[in-house]
């Protein structure tokens, strides 16, 4: 069984190699955002609750985060292992978290600030089907158009200068302790998230003793 946390600032990748990392491993890739995201979408009681926050780029509450999260793993079809991506966010999330479930580790993708701000503003998502693009690294071959599916591209309802801002600093002020509390429990390492995803993946599978990655 392996459990992992993948931690870093938005457009550091972690939905990325946490799908690469799932594909092989028969992992399950748990992603909050993704969560809330789906539930927005289709318009659920907690898609109402969460659709201001999540377009503003704001954290959720605690309290109904934790659930979301609890819910998730007690569905236990993570037969192998899980890769929680997005959470935790701040002290009161990770207490809970390390409360509940004991980890292997913590995969910290590490990105300067300039180049999450190329990085998000050029980010693109399927409304169709959920795939990620991004006009610098990963174009689709008909512009706005999905290369999957065929459905439209749009940006995310948070990858706005100013929710990109918001978040950032959220992030600098909120999670830099969630690290430092698991540093403590030593679990954390930490991984140079400005190579190509291939090498990002190559260095995780190689710093945590997992198998290549077979994609
Ligand atoms: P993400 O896709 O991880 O960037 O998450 C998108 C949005 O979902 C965030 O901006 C928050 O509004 C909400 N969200 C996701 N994870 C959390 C969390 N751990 N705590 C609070 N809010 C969250």
């Amino acid at each position: 069984m392996r459990k992992y946390v993948i931690m870093g600032v938005q457009g550091s990748g972690k939905g990325t190699q946490s799908a690469m990392l799932a594909a092989d491993l028969d992992l399950v890739h748990i992603s909050v955002g993704d969560i809330f995201r789906w539930h927005v979408k289709h318009h659920t009681k907690l898609g109402a609750q969460v659709r201001r926050l999540v377009a503003a780029g704001e954290l959720v509450g605690d309290d109904l985060v934790a659930d979301v999260v609890k819910d998730r793993l007690e569905l236990h079809d993570w037969n192998y292992g899980f890769i929680v991506d997005g959470f935790p966010r701040n002290r009161r999330q990770a207490e809970f978290f390390l409360e509940s479930y004991d980890l292997d580790g913590v995969i910290h993708l590490d990105l300067p600030d300039d180049e999450v701000r190329r990085r998000v503003l050029a980010r693109r998502l399927c409304a169709r089907c959920g795939m990620d693009y991004n006009l610098i690294a990963h174009r689709p071959e008909e512009e706005g158009r999905c290369d999957v599916c065929g459905g439209e591209l749009v940006t995310r309802a948070d990858d706005t200068p100013d929710a990109l801002a918001r978040r950032l600093a959220d992030y600098h002020d909120k999670t830099g302790p969630v690290l430092e509390l698991f540093r403590r429990k030593e679990y954390v390492l930490t991984i140079d998230a400005r190579a190509d995803k291939l090498a990002v993946q190559r260095t995780i599978r190689v710093r945590f003793n997992l198998p290549p990655y077979q994609g």
